[in-house]
């Protein structure tokens, strides 16, 4: 006999649970997209001990027909989709018709449902299995509840981490399908705390303060590009703020949310030398493309996709962050610069979720601007208290007389005495066509303002003031700005003004490595290095461009050699860019050089005439600036 046999559904259910419920926060995921799918304006999330205990979900979508309640509890039932044709061209969140089945086949679930026209349905199901059903509310819309989970897989539920981290997890998939669908407005409660409530007025600005805090979403501004076949809206922070992790950046394809890598990088890639190094900005974009050039079906979880023409997009996207920063003044106040040395703390990427962590960081103040949302954080891991958040009745004070960044114009400022007339969204929508008018306005040539010297403090900052206030210059951050512009031109187009050396210089190398410099010579040439090779595993150079950093000709074509090596594939905009910054740095002046007051004059003449005036090539800011207004209020002249 043979010894093959057809797994009865109970376990392909099982099975297939392993893939698509993994953790509460697929269980909700699942859940919240069949609302959507189901075209809920309101949908209600419920959790006690982070999911695992409990997850009900109430929505007022269209609800499901008698006839269908237990057909939906069977494996690949879907009313989504009904043939090949439609797999092509998927519009809603689900389609595989798996995740109910599954989900029931490893917990307790209990579901009303009704399409609003006579009575509702009531079923019960423990591990798959139905074992009550009855007529239910006749209320519109689906009211699910997933009790004890993973009771019967022992092994899934020992793989759950810590209720911490399993919350994190859940309101971070909230938080983005919030994001991603402002029209509906969305309830997360744990254990009766409200841990995000959204107004679901349509207005992404509002779920981004929601989320962020107003603070934050008031630094992120509105971008939008059309191509031809892709459509992209979404909102990009300022450079100032930044995350040590990756994950405040949310993508989202027709309406889903997904991890796309390249996606990630076309984004860093527009913020370009604006961020430092190690650091991620916040960025929500929503991308909108006939569902053809998309196949979702690559994942259980459908976190994944697959797309054709994805480098046209990437390349869209970049562009679009590089002009939005092109034409801003981006010099941050004083009082908002950085915090990097607070933040370093912070965990590896993809280890905490945005909401965890921003409402850890008692700076930002977790705010809603509609409802009268309790404000929480959590305190600790292990038991995972919740204390109201001491910050809550501060925020609109604060808001009404905040320190605001020279680049919001001084709109804001002579505005900023009544602020309380409005509420924070207005302001924030007067801020940005503030931005705009001062964008228009502002010194075609140069986004620094003209500023006058005072002095230099230890050695390492500029004191320079106008009639807008204070500024200080980190003197080394702006000289390397400056020569990486410089060098970057200058290596952009090597030309044959060479120096020849009456002695050459000599590089010896490694077989391995030898093999590698020989095979990309003409890459090397492209960035002024000129090779010939000279006996075994040596090169020698008889000349190098007269724009080396004098004196250290040597050292730097060494490095851009080892820049070479390190390469997995040689990329020569990439060796040209590195060898920019690199040099850069090389005879900057330093901290702690006393620079005369015509040299000052000088690096700020310098510095107004860069392309991008307001980071170095490593990220950190040049210029922060005071303003006149913040002046009189720290010394009470005003109040
Ligand atoms: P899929 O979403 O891939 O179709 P699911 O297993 O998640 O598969 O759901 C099965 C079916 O149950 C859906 O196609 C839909 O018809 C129905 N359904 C599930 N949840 C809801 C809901 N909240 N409102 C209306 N219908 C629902
Ligand atoms: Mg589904």
């Amino acid at each position: 006999m043979g010894k093959i046999v057809l797994l009865d559904d109970s376990l392909s259910n099982k099975i297939a649970a392993g893939e698509v419920v993994e953790r509460p926060a697929s269980v909700v995921k699942e859940l919240v997209e069949n609302s959507i799918d189901a075209k809920a304006t309101r949908i209600e999330v419920f959790l006690e001990e982070a999911g695992l205990s409990k997850i009900r979900i109430v929505d007022n979508g269209d609800g499901i027909e008698e006839d269908d309640v237990k057909k939906a509890f069977h494996r690949h039932a879907t009313s989504k989709i009904k043939d090949e044709n439609d797999l092509f061209r998927i519009r809603t969140l689900g389609f595989r018709g798996e995740a109910i089945p599954s989900i029931a086949s490893v917990s307790i679930v209990e579901m009303s449902s009704s399409t609003g026209d006579g009575p509702g349905t009531y079923i019960k199901l423990e591990g798959g299995k139905i074992v009550e059903e009855e007529k239910g509310p006749s209320r519109k819309g689906t009211d699910i509840t997933v009790s004890n989970l993973f009771f019967n897989t022992p092994a899934r539920l020992k793989y759950v981490k810590t209720i911490h981290t399993e919350l994190g997890n859940i309101t971070d998939t909230i938080n983005r399908l919030a994001l991603s669908h402002p029209s509906i407005a969305f309830i997360l409660r744990h254990n009766e705390r409200t841990l995000l409530q959204t107004a679901g007025n349509g207005d992404v600005r509002q779920v981004l303060a929601s989320i962020y805090g107003m603070n934050i979403a008031k630094k992120m501004l509105p971008v939008s590009v059309d191509s031809l076949d892709y459509s992209v809206r979404g909102y990009i922070a300022l450079p100032e703020v930044t995350r040590a992790s990756r994950n405040y950046i949310s993508t989202m394809i027709n309406g889903r949310f997904i991890k796309n890598y390249g996606l990630v990088k076309a984004i860093q890639e527009g913020y370009h030398t604006l961020l430092p190094i190690g650091r991620f900005p916040i960025v929500l974009l929503t991308i909108e493309m006939d569902p053809i050039l998309v196949d979702v079906n690559v994942h259980p979880s459908k976190m994944e996709v697959r797309l054709s023409k994805e480098q046209e997009l990437y390349e869209v996207i970049t562009t679009m962050i590089k002009d939005t920063f092109k034409n801003q003044q981006l010099i941050p106040s004083a009082y908002n610069a950085p915090k990097l040395e607070k933040e370093k703390s912070e965990q590896g990427e993809f280890e905490l979720d945005p909401f965890t962590k921003e409402i850890e960081s008692s700076d930002l103040p977790f705010i809603n601007t509609n409802q009268h949302l309790e404000n929480t954080y959590i305190k600790n891991e292990v038991d995972s208290s919740y204390l109201s958040n001491p910050q809550r009745n501060h925020v609109i004070k604060e808001e009404g007389n905040r320190h605001v960044s020279q680049w919001e114009t001084t709109k804001e400022t002579k505005d900023s005495h009544d602020t309380t007339n409005h509420t924070l969204v207005e302001q924030v929508v007067t801020n940005q066509q503030a931005v705009v008018k001062e964008k228009r306005e502002a010194n075609p040539e140069s986004r620094v303002p003209v500023m006058y010297p005072i002095g230099q403090m230890h050695g390492t900052y500029i004191l320079a003031q106008n009639e807008n206030g204070l500024y200080l210059i980190d003197q080394h951050a702006a000289q390397e700005r400056i020569k990486y512009e410089f060098f970057r031109e200058k290596v952009g187009v090597v030309d044959r003004e060479l120096q020849e050396l009456l002695v050459p210089f000599t590089f010896e190398f490694s077989t391995d490595e030898t093999m590698k410099i020989e095979e990309h010579l003409e890459e090397l040439k492209k960035v002024g290095v000129f090779l010939e090779p000279f006996g075994q595993n040596s090169f020698i150079s008889s000349s190098h461009p007269q724009w080396l950093p004098r004196g250290e000709e040597k050292e730097v074509m060494e490095e851009m050699i080892e820049q070479l090596l390190s390469m997995k594939r040689v990329d020569v905009k990439k060796l040209r860019e590195e060898a920019a910054i690199m040099m850069s740095c090389k005879g900057s002046i330093k901290a702690n050089h006393h620079l005369r007051q015509d040299e000052i004059q000088s690096l700020l003449d310098e510095l107004r005439q860069s392309e991008d005036p307001f980071t170095c090539p490593h990220g950190r800011p040049i210029i922060v600036h005071l303003t006149t207004y913040e002046l009189e209020k720290m010394f009470k002249r005003v109040m």
